[in-house]
């Protein structure tokens, strides 16, 4: 068949392991998921009354403006109702920008180590990839800068970064915003933007308006714990939005994760509660890293990025057979290191237990004689 080059050069996505997989697979009764960085507190009570109430909607399309969602996200964000487009969540919305501005003969720009989706769809579209390396788990904006030429369509941003947790401070994504050729669209990824507590941290609400080439995307999947129901945002100039618009699918957004986005969005205490519980979460970390000497980046997600001394894929291998599921880094290009979702602080507590008895075990296999009998 004729089947299109790009295709037969991809893979499909490789999601973390299922509980049930592993569950069947090590004989386990109790699996703690810390792999993708879902909320460990699920989401507001709110949405979950609305679900119930919407068994007899199904035979009806979905509103395909997603009307009221798009209301509500546009009181929430102080934008216009038409600087806004909706995806089946933020992967969506990275497919729909790739279809309308990439293809054979345009380049597109990304940092190594970062979200896959941005590479994954500009493959798909036939453009060029060029990543550039990060600086200490950072964005190296200036090195992105000189990647770029005529041909560039898309630069790719993700603050703060997954996998490392870097964010880009204000001073600097304004001053690289302002060196972009005003024909190439800048994504910014902002996935993670609810749990951020540096001070330096733009709020980006209002940028698309002073940059015209600029769009903001958000998602209901991480802080608002929506990740099945697949809901995202992008914040744009009008004139982008509509340009995008044709490439998204009609009724791409459900009438369930609608009606369960617009909830979620109004229980901001919920939001509120989960970002401080992250934030020690995070300390806990920070706690054992300093105790047991282990590198990390500093994180302003609801993730950490350990770096270990070791094969990540054997601390990986490690922590799953106890029951304890992480995510290798070995995917994003960083061999010896492992993302860690802050969960609840129970759930943390374990986390690291487990780390520490994979660590006691290197130290055994290292230094046998030290541990006579
Ligand atoms: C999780 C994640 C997404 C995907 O979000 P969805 O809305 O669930 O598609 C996008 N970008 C980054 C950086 C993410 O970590």
């Amino acid at each position: 068949m004729k089947w299109n080059e790009a295709v037969l050069s991809l893979k499909p996505y490789q999601p973390g392991k299922s509980t049930d997989e592993v569950k069947r697979q090590y004989g386990l009764e109790k699996i703690v998921k810390l792999a993708s960085n879902e909320n460990p507190f699920g989401c507001s009570e709110l949405v979950k009354k609305v679900i119930k109430d919407q068994a007899d909607s199904f035979a009806i399309y979905p509103d395909g403006y997603a009307t009221s969602l798009r209301s509500a996200v546009a009181k929430h964000t102080g934008v216009k109702e038409t600087e806004l487009i909706f995806g089946n969540g933020s992967d969506e919305n990275i497919q729909i920008i790739s279809r309308s501005l990439l293809g054979p003969g345009k380049n597109t720009v990304m940092a190594t180590g970062t979200f896959s989706q941005y590479r994954h769809n500009a493959v798909l579209e036939g453009a060029e990839v060029r990543e550039v390396d990060h600086i200490d788990g950072a964005h190296n904006l200036q090195g992105m800068l000189d990647a770029m030429d005529e041909n560039t369509a898309v630069v790719w941003l993700c603050t703060p970064n997954n996998p490392t947790g870097k964010y880009i401070p204000e001073t600097e994504l304004k001053n690289f915003i302002t060196q972009v050729p005003e024909d190439v669209l800048i994504v910014l990824d902002e996935a993670y933007s609810e749990y951020v507590a540096a001070e330096d941290y733009p709020r980006t609400n209002q940028w698309p308006q002073l940059y015209k080439n600029l769009i903001v995307l958000r998602t209901f999947s991480k802080i608002y714990g929506l990740a099945s129901l697949r809901v995202g945002y992008g914040i744009a100039d009008e004139e982008v939005i509509s340009k995008l618009e044709p490439s998204r699918e009609p009724f791409n957004v459900n009438t369930l994760a609608q009606k369960a986005a617009l909830a979620a969005l109004e229980d901001q205490a919920f939001i509120e509660e989960c970002r401080l519980v992250n934030r020690r979460g995070m300390e806990q970390y920070h706690q054992f890293c300093k105790a047991e000497n282990i590198d990390y980046y500093p994180s302003q997600g609801n993730f950490i990025f350990l770096h270990f001394k070791y094969d990540a894929d054997e601390v990986f291998q490690h922590l799953l057979e106890q029951g304890y599921i992480a995510r290798s880094g070995k995917s994003f290009g960083f061999p010896q290191s492992l993302r860690v979702t802050i969960g609840s602080e129970e759930e943390n507590k374990e986390m690291i237990e487990a780390i520490k008895t994979f660590l006691t075990h290197k130290k055994e296999q290292e230094s046998p004689n030290s541990f006579v009998k």
